[in-house]
């Protein structure tokens, strides 16, 4: 995606510590190190760092848990020198402890919860968004508002779940537009859903969901790929060296991810030789973070209801997805459990690239009659039957 050559010029550090990845952090964080003298020696064991390494520690907890619990607003004052450099330098010490362990799929669900974050930041930033969104795409035109609106989004259940700012229409270049949306599932992010005139897409404030929240999500992705990124060029230049000082919160990471993925994988007692190719296939491209398509999503939540799986359990499937929130996933899965649908067809899959095998790797898979995933499952259960009853 072509991004600016020379991105923006930001001179407030409250909002270079506000989203610490930006580019235009790197000259900022040189000056800062100098003139408070802090090493990397100060930042792992400095009693003054301390607040830095907790709150570095509860942004990997979000990684890990997806709790949504990463405060969006720093533990100390953002407008005070102290609580910008702590706030930089959680997310530096969130990064030295990631890059340490040097694990992929770790790397892009830290990528993924720092983005969150930025997003959930950036729906409410006001007209600071507009130098931040430049830094990542280049073909931007905000149109201002005469009024400003404040508006507020609910869950569903009554709370708020995020403010955001009615200030008019954004444009944005119908090849970053795309681009930006290549990983988003869903209906409202398609093309043929938006305005579209010349070359350019409009996001419009809508009834709940104004343009600054719907851009705050376009680069959302942006912004993970770039931490994502960055963190994978520094991993390769650590190699195999270890940063002495930072062991305890290495394990710290490693435990809580153990202990939670335990728990993930509490399934159904429910015979999973059973499950057709494709249903393993999505279910480990989503234990390894990959992001499974929307087809992929659905048929999976559907195929979970038809084999008389939980919905808990059909959540779990999802909890490494690389853009998880428990709340959406258990309403979606919820609406397909309650709704019944059959699971995608085996033509659907194939279209969608869902599908496990091609000729000649399963000869289930392979009759002609196999129309539908869920047929698999009841063949083979039907075989099974057939072999319990053979040996009575
Ligand atoms: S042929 Fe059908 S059941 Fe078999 S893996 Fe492909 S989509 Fe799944």
């Amino acid at each position: 995606m072509p991004a600016p050559i020379v991105p923006p010029e930001i001179h407030g550090n409250g909002l270079l510590a506000r989203y610490p990845f930006l580019p235009q952090s790197r000259e900022w964080l040189k000056i800062l190190g100098a003139e408070e003298n802090i090493t990397l020696k100060t930042l792992i064991s400095d009693p003054y760092m301390e607040p830095a390494r907790n709150r570095g520690k509860l942004r990997l907890i979000e990684m890990i848990t997806h709790s949504e619990g990463v405060d969006m607003h720093s533990i100390s004052d953002i407008h005070t020198r102290e609580g910008q450099l702590m706030e930089i330098y959680s997310f530096l010490f969130a990064k030295l402890i990631i890059c340490s362990i040097g694990d992929e799929v770790l790397v892009s669900r830290w990528a993924q919860a720092e983005a969150e974050l930025a997003e959930k930041r950036l729906a409410i930033e006001g007209d600071k968004l507009e130098l931040i969104a430049k830094t990542y795409i280049e073909k931007l035109v905000h149109n201002p508002s005469d009024t400003i609106q404040r508006l507020k989004i609910w869950d569903g259940k009554g709370n708020v779940r995020r403010f955001g700012y009615k200030r008019g229409t954004w444009e944005l270049g119908i090849i970053d537009f795309v681009e930006l949306c290549s990983n988003i599932s869903g209906v409202r992010w398609r093309l043929s859903n938006h305005d579209v005139s010349n070359g350019w897409v409009k996001l419009w404030d809508e009834e709940n969901y104004c343009s600054d929240a719907q851009l705050s999500r376009l680069l959302r992705e942006r912004i993970k790929l770039e931490i994502q990124n960055d963190a994978i060029i520094q991993i390769g230049k650590l190699g195999d060296e270890k940063i002495i000082g930072l062991e305890n919160y290495i394990k710290m990471v490693k435990e809580t991810l153990g202990d939670f993925q335990k728990k993930e994988l509490e399934l159904s007692q429910v015979d999973q030789d059973d499950w057709p190719p494709c249903m393993h296939k999505a279910i480990n491209e989503l234990a390894r973070g990959v992001n499974v398509n929307h087809t992929g999503r659905f048929f999976l939540a559907s195929m979970a209801s038809k084999i008389g799986l939980t919905q808990k359990e059909a959540v779990a499937f999802f909890l490494n997805a690389p853009d998880f929130s428990e709340s959406t996933t258990s309403y979606q899965v919820g609406q397909i459990f309650e709704m019944d649908y059959t699971p995608t067809s085996c033509e659907k899959m194939k279209l969608g690239s869902n599908c496990a095998v091609e000729f000649g790797d399963n000869s289930l898979c392979d009759k002609e009659w196999l129309k539908n995933p869920v047929q698999y499952v009841a063949v083979k259960q039907g075989w099974k039957g057939k072999e319990i009853r053979n040996k009575e």
